[in-house]
């Protein structure tokens, strides 16, 4: 599993756009990339519930995304969302609903107004933080 999430400076405002833009809803996507934790590609997708305090991916949309995913010759390297009036850490409920322990998790908080974000490692429960690297363009 990579220790580290690596985006572009244009992906990561593309993600922050996409939690602006649900708020006071959370918002949720998926990005995929290489095995190292570099994004390739980040979609940006609805959440089903239309909830400000949890999140779930339509199924269809999810199959969808996987499929292409491996069209492309990509792998799931994280799985994000937004915490409109909280912090950037996993809820008790991101933890019971943390499918994927290959995957990274990428919470954008928005309750101090701008965007701030943390990435995270969950496994049968356990959180444990990993990096989160931002290049130029
Ligand atoms: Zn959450």
């Amino acid at each position: 599993m990579p220790a580290a999430l690596s985006l572009t400076r244009a992906q990561l405002g593309s993600i922050y756009d996409h939690a602006l833009r649900h708020r006071p809803e959370e918002a949720c996507g998926i990005l995929a990339g290489d095995a190292d934790g570099s994004v390739q590609r980040v979609f940006r997708m609805e959440n089903a519930e239309h909830s400000s305090t949890f999140y779930m991916m339509d199924s269809q949309e999810q199959f969808q995304v996987f499929d292409q995913i491996e069209q492309d010759g990509l792998q799931l390297v994280a799985i994000f969302h937004s915490h409109p009036h909280s912090p950037a850490y996993p809820s008790a409920r991101d933890c019971e609903l943390a499918f994927y322990p290959d995957a990274l998790y990428m919470i954008v908080s928005l309750m101090d107004g701008r965007p701030a974000s943390r990435v995270f490692s969950i496994r049968d429960g356990a959180v444990e933080e990993a990096w989160l690297l931002v290049s130029g363009e």
